[in-house]
């Protein structure tokens, strides 16, 4: 039986971000010289994490995404995410990933049953990954998107849509749908940069962006939507993959919206744009039972926000500015 939040959405689904630490400097991401990462004692164990997934699992989660920081930083990953493929209840594991270390494992990602990978990339022009990214790893991420390809992973692209630095990559890597069976998802730019807001109001909105492409593409459909998907979806005709535009800023998605996070050190969100609702690490820590650990998380469950802008609300004067790295997109 799924799990209802007070809104009466089911709740099945999890983002578990495995680290806070990252290779990548994205600028839209983490200030220049990095953020500070939490000390390695203060990061749930992997012996913590699985506990609270098997707990949740039980409670109705049906679905993971891997997430980060970059997930392929932290050491045996992959060791961990055998374990959870094989926790009862689970059905999906997914994996959102720079593709920088990536492509060593996707053989095994693929053996253990991996559902999807989400790539981020948001240019492929090799001077703008630099110039975004920070990182000279154009090729390592191009060299993941084939593998991933070769080994018949489900794939989608990640590209956050940013004024000056990558519109005139839209149409190129909607091009990637001709050939491919991939998804490109454009993502609207939203302030989690680590340093607080740096534009003084998103002008790539998803409005924009579905303008551009059905200029481009005038013969581009809308098909139908996953339910509680954050893109909506088009496929140009005779194209093998899909567009998306996932209005992630302009939140316009919540009320179907069925994911909860997890944190790197431990804390619970039940909405993106929350300050962080339970520190799940200390009360695991304390010694709690898996029944107490359980009606904790259903209380703060019954205590979810209507949307992002609610949640938002609630914050009070400490507005969004956190790194996306200690949350996991
Ligand atoms: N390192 C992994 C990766 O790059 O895919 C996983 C973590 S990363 C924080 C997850 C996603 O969040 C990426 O697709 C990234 O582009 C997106 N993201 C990060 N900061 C963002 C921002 N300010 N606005 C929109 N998306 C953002």
């Amino acid at each position: 039986m799924p799990l209802f939040d007070n809104h009466g959405r089911p709740i099945d689904y999890l983002r578990l971000a495995v680290t806070d630490r990252c290779n990548l400097r994205c600028f839209y991401c983490m200030p220049a010289e990095g953020i500070s990462y939490v000390p390695k004692e203060e990061l749930l164990s992997y012996e913590e994490m699985e506990r609270l997934l098997r707990i949740l699992a039980k409670m109705g989660i049906t679905k993971i995404r891997i997430t980060g920081g970059e997930p392929f930083v932290r050491r045996n990953l992959i060791d961990f995410l055998g374990r959870l493929c094989k926790i009862p209840g689970i059905e999906e594991v997914h994996i959102t990933t720079n593709g920088v270390l990536t492509t060593p494992y996707v053989e095994e990602l693929q053996a253990m049953g991996i559902a999807s990978v989400n790539l981020s990339l948001d240019t492929f022009d090799r001077q703008r990954f630099k110039k975004i990214t920070r990182r000279d790893e154009f090729d390592r991420v191009l060299d993941c998107f084939h593998t991933l390809l070769a080994h018949n992973v489900p794939t989608k692209i990640n590209t956050v849509v940013m004024e000056g630095k990558n519109t005139q990559d839209i149409v190129p890597l909607t091009e990637l749908t001709r050939q491919h069976p991939v998804s490109v998802r454009f993502i609207e730019e939203m302030p989690f940069n680590g340093e607080g807001n740096h534009y003084p109001a998103l002008v790539w909105t998803h409005q924009k962006i579905l303008k551009v492409l059905k200029q481009h593409y005038p013969a581009m459909e809308k098909i139908a939507d996953a339910p509680a998907s954050t893109s909506y979806n088009y496929q140009i005709p005779g194209y093998q993959g899909t567009v998306g535009i996932i209005a992630a800023f302009s939140r316009t998605f919540c009320g179907t919206c069925n994911r909860i996070r997890l944190t790197a050190q431990g804390t619970l969100k039940t909405c993106l744009y929350d300050q962080g609702v339970l520190n799940i690490k200390n009360i695991l820590r304390a010694g709690a039972t898996d029944t107490e650990i359980r009606e904790v998380f259903e209380r703060t469950f019954r205590n979810r926000a209507k949307d992002g802008f609610e949640a938002e609300q609630r914050r009070g004067a400490q507005s969004v500015s956190e790194s996306m790295s200690t949350i996991g997109g």
